[in-house]
């Protein structure tokens, strides 16, 4: 049990969803605390101590989300593979860091959004 550190409510502070997911804002005060990690969320804002963590429980989807993005990438190798033809060191150069680029990616978005929408659901 930890006291409630929520000051008074600051709308004008609230970053947009798309670039608070890209630059990791936290969803209270819009310090960059958000992410710990490239796809790793911290467990609290270093700024207004905001806790990421209890928001985060419950965003259970994220092996679905990520194994969607693996699974598009996936397909898409293929098609090109089929289409180009490239050599074997070619097709890894490529889609090794757009498939880590894009895990990353979704999964920042994805628990952004998540915590976003636990934040203003505790609004109410
Ligand atoms: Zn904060």
């Amino acid at each position: 049990m930890s006291a409630d550190p929520a000051g008074p409510n600051q709308p004008k502070g609230q970053p947009g969803l798309v670039p608070a997911a890209l630059s990791g804002l936290c969803p209270r005060c819009g310090a960059k605390t958000l992410f710990a990690a490239p796809a790793a969320l911290a467990d609290e804002c270093g700024t207004c101590g905001l806790d990421f963590l209890a928001l985060e429980r419950g965003g259970r989807f994220v092996g679905v989300v990520t194994m969607l993005a693996a699974l598009v990438l996936i397909l898409a190798a293929l098609a090109v593979d089929e289409w180009l033809r490239p050599p074997l060191w070619a097709s890894f150069a490529f889609w090794l860091p757009v498939t880590i680029a894009t895990v990353i990616g979704g999964l920042r978005f994805y628990k952004a959004m998540w915590v976003y929408h636990q934040y203003e659901e505790r609004q109410t």
